[in-house]
């Protein structure tokens, strides 16, 4: 049988379902906000509006009960949320936070917007989260935070990161969106660590648009954000708030519409994990059978939320097929997935490039042009070969599909397998070529 790639007929052409998760719930809900006339509250002040309208302060108080947190705190995306972390830990110019290059980019800038240092540590081989010797190893006397990331659904190693933590008197900020739902024996992924921060944009499994939650069990940490959150330099004074360090406040704020919307995502999260975690199951146990192709599973005693499925594809075991032309073929086997027609079909080689390698830090180059705040360290390095674990699962060896969100039928998921299939069975027409 001729692979697609190489011209034959492919395994599916129709286009897969889209993930759609807004219905008449959220519809009813905005048109209730739109009726009231008051699309947000909030008012840059120290007054009853300072924390938002009446629908941003249910949903906090729903999404602080469903995660059993003291405090949820929405803003306007995750990356806002992160910054507004940073922002509350009280860093410095200079200082060093430590982040993994494997992630979305605002996981590591959250450090550079308050002229902080992100040190990349390198990532663990099965769960791709921070690897904990890693991170002890990039300890050093300026640093005061790292960055976690809950990355494609798993959570992090929190009993090593946060012992080492402890240890060296540091704070852990830990980016949770992708996420949602997560457990880590027994806790919420996001309540692991000093702060959590969730994504609501359109993207992610429940969502508001664009929005995000910061949640903490810190009385001070979460008072210090809603400042960041809603122009703090302008309401400290009327607080009787006396540490301003790092109060240049922001807007961050969420509107009721997203708010309103957030309530009737929240209450889905279940049902849509529970979907998703029923294919996986089926498509792990099924693609796992091609000898190239692993699975690590879920971290021990966690529960993984499965924004993503990854996989490793070893091209040792497949006669020296790389990764990428062999998902390159099987991509060609298959169709684009309704409203992300423009992606392909839904399954990437690797994730995102090593952060270190961006043009910011290959340049240095942020605030300015002088190289502020990497001129406060001279020294610091992000050349090529910084992380060689992350640099071997990107270029080499991780494909992700997003082909078993809870949408996709039976049919959908057997297609995906019978691509896989077909392109291991006639492996040998990829020898030799490049894609
Ligand atoms: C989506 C995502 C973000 C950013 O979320 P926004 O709400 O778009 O700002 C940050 N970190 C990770 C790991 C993400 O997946």
């Amino acid at each position: 049988m001729t692979l697609a790639i190489l011209g034959g007929a492919p395994v599916r052409s129709k286009i897969f379902a889209g993930y759609n998760t807004i219905g008449e719930e959220e519809k009813q809900a905005v048109l209730g906000v739109l009726d009231s006339g008051k699309l947000s509250k909030f008012i840059g002040g120290w007054n009853q509006y300072f924390y938002g309208g009446d629908q941003i302060q249910a949903f906090e108080k729903e999404w602080a009960e469903y995660f059993n947190v003291k405090h949820a705190i929405t803003v306007n995306s995750c990356t806002s949320g992160l910054y507004a972390a940073v922002g509350a830990i009280g860093i410095e110019p200079g200082d060093e936070i430590i982040v993994s290059p494997y992630t979305m980019a605002a996981s590591a800038t959250a450090a550079v917007v308050f002229g902080a240092i992100p040190v990349f540590a390198d990532i663990e081989e099965d769960h791709f989260c921070l690897c904990p010797k890693s991170v002890e190893s990039k300890i050093t006397s300026k640093t005061k935070a790292i960055i976690v990331v809950d990355i494609f659904g798993n959570p992090y190693n929190a009993t090593e990161i946060n012992r080492i933590a402890k240890k060296h008197n540091l704070k852990v900020i830990e980016d949770t969106a992708q996420a949602p739902g997560a457990k880590y024996n027994g806790q919420f992924a996001g309540t692991l660590a000093d702060v959590g921060v969730f994504s609501l944009n359109y993207h992610k499994h429940i969502h508001t648009g664009e929005g995000g939650v910061v949640v903490t069990n810190d009385d001070v940490i979460a008072d210090r954000i809603r400042l960041i959150r809603n122009h703090a330099e302008a309401v400290v004074e009327a607080k009787n708030e006396r540490n301003i360090v790092n109060m240049i406040g922001q807007n961050y704020r969420m509107t009721e519409i997203e708010a309103a919307i957030g309530r009737c995502q929240l209450k889905k999260l279940n049902n849509l994990l529970e979907k998703r975690k029923k294919n996986v199951k089926y498509l792990v146990n099924e693609l796992t059978k091609i000898p190239a192709i692993t699975h690590s599973g879920p971290r021990e005693n966690s529960e993984h939320s499965y924004y993503v499925l990854p996989f490793k594809f070893h091209s040792s075991l497949a006669e020296g097929i790389h990764r990428n032309n062999f998902i390159k073929a099987v991509r060609a086997e298959l169709a684009p997935t309704q409203y992300r027609e423009g992606e392909g079909p839904l399954l990437t080689m690797g994730y995102v490039k090593p952060l270190y390698l961006l043009p910011m830090f290959q340049q240095k180059i942020a605030f300015g042009s002088k190289g502020f705040p990497f001129s406060l360290n001279p020294s610091i390095s992000y050349e090529k070969g910084l992380c060689p674990v992350v640099e071997k699962m990107h270029f080499e060896e991780i494909f992700l599909t997003s082909l078993m969100e809870g949408q996709l039928s039976q049919e959908d998921l057997d297609d995906v397998v019978k691509a896989f299939y077909k392109v291991w069975e006639n492996r040998k027409q990829l020898i030799g070529k490049e894609f």
